[in-house]
Parts: structure tokens; C-alpha cells; sequence
């Protein structure tokens, strides 16, 4: 029994398989495969724990696989199309992947431009443990908008970043630990001078250092908008 066939849409050609009356190359070329603008994954930077889902989850396997999951469960393709494999080309905002797709059979690529984020973060674990390290502790409170208070100030500690090790929204404000004495105290004095704030020093002692043969403190800003 011979094949019915048919004629392409587009181009013509004779054949018997047809999606929405193209032949594989002129559906690809036509319709190509749509793919998210942006995907963006979390890890944290201490022990690269990936947020899946939002759980932060342990594991051994590269931000890059995680990625790839989640673009695969977003690409959409009709049921003719199999999605083959992806390749992560480039990272970052300017990035890019190639898709391996068969087409009644036939396989095609596709390269795309793509924003590939891997964010970077804390996981609960990590925080916890560097809160324990911290040398400074910024509270800041307010008394009036807490939110707007809390926005401006992670945006003002912003040029700090690389000293601060965890920072904990609260009820009625902000707590910053800093890894470092300096920056800690300067970022406690900027915020008291930006948010007219009371300010109050503690000192706290939790060990000796042997090395410099004195106690190590650590200091606590309490910093009060009235
Ligand atoms: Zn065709
Ligand atoms: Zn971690």
C-alpha cells in the first residue's frame, strides 16, 4: 500500500508527514520554539546549596544542572516536537543555549539568546552558622513605615555588601551582622545619620584571642528612629 503524501505549505515538497500542513524544516523555520526570556536560579555562595522550589536543598550537582531543569519544564513545544537536550552556551544576562529538537524525526538546533542568572545567596544553614562569627550587629528600628525603612536601608548598606554575612528583617526593622569591626562601625554611624536614629553601643565578650593575647568582642549597634 503506498503512502498518502502531500505538499508543503510553504515550500512545496512532497511528503506524507505534515505538521499544521508544513513539512519538519518549514515548521522549524516558521514557528521555531519559544523559549522563557529569563531564568534565574539561587545558590549559595558558602556551601552551594541550591533554593529548588523554595527550599534551599543540598546537593553536588551544578547550578547549571538546575537550570537546564527548570528550562526544560518551561519550554513548551506542540506533541510532534521533542525536546532532545539543551545546552547552556553562556551565562549571564547576554547568555545563551542551544536547543536539540526532532521534528517528525528530524533533528534540528536552535540557538537562542537567553538571560541565565545564578544568583547568589545564603542558605538557612550558612547563616546561621556565620551569624555566630559575626563581629558587629546592627539593629535598626522604627517606629513608623517598617518596610520602607527596611527597603532603604538594605539599599543603603548595599556598598557594605561584602562585609555583611546575614541580614534579618524583623518586626519592627533590621538586623545587619558584619564580619568586620570597621565597616560594621561605619555602616551603624551612616544609618544613624540617614535615619536620624539614637544610637547605643554594647560590647560582648565570646572568646580570647590567643594570638593577640586579649578577649574578642563583639559589638552590638542599637539604632532607634524615633
Ligand atoms: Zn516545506
Ligand atoms: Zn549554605
Amino acid at each position: 500500500m503506498a503512502l498518502k503524501t502531500r505538499f508543503c505549505a510553504k515550500c512545496g515538497k512532497e511528503t506524507n508527514k505534515l505538521i499544521d500542513s508544513f513539512c519538519a524544516e518549514c515548521y522549524f523555520k516558521e514557528k521555531g520554539i519559544k523559549i522563557p526570556k529569563k531564568v534565574s536560579v539561587q545558590v549559595c555562595q558558602h556551601c552551594g546549596a541550591i533554593k529548588w522550589q523554595g527550599i534551599w536543598t543540598k546537593t553536588d550537582l551544578p547550578a547549571e544542572h538546575y537550570l537546564t531543569h527548570i528550562l526544560m519544564s518551561k519550554i513548551k513545544l506542540p506533541e510532534q516536537i521533542e525536546l532532545e537536550d539543551i545546552k547552556l552556551l553562556k551565562l549571564g544576562k547576554k547568555g545563551e543555549i542551544e536547543l536539540i529538537i526532532s521534528i517528525l524525526g528530524k533533528k534540528f538546533k536552535q540557538k537562542q539568546k537567553i538571560d541565565l542568572e545564578i544568583r547568589k545567596g545564603v542558605c538557612k544553614d550558612c547563616s546561621r552558622q556565620l551569624a555566630k562569627t559575626h563581629k558587629v550587629k546592627i539593629q535598626l528600628r522604627t517606629e513608623k513605615n517598617t518596610e520602607e525603612l527596611i527597603q532603604e536601608a538594605l539599599e543603603f548598606s548595599n556598598k557594605y555588601r561584602s562585609n555583611i554575612i546575614k541580614v534579618e528583617e524583623m518586626k519592627k526593622g533590621i538586623d545587619i551582622y558584619l564580619s568586620n569591626r570597621e565597616a560594621g562601625k561605619h555602616l551603624a554611624y551612616d544609618l544613624r545619620k540617614k535615619f536620624h536614629c539614637k544610637i547605643t553601643e554594647t560590647r560582648e565578650q565570646y572568646g580570647w584571642d590567643k594570638s593577640k593575647n586579649r578577649p574578642k568582642t563583639r559589638i552590638t549597634f542599637l539604632l532607634k528612629q524615633s
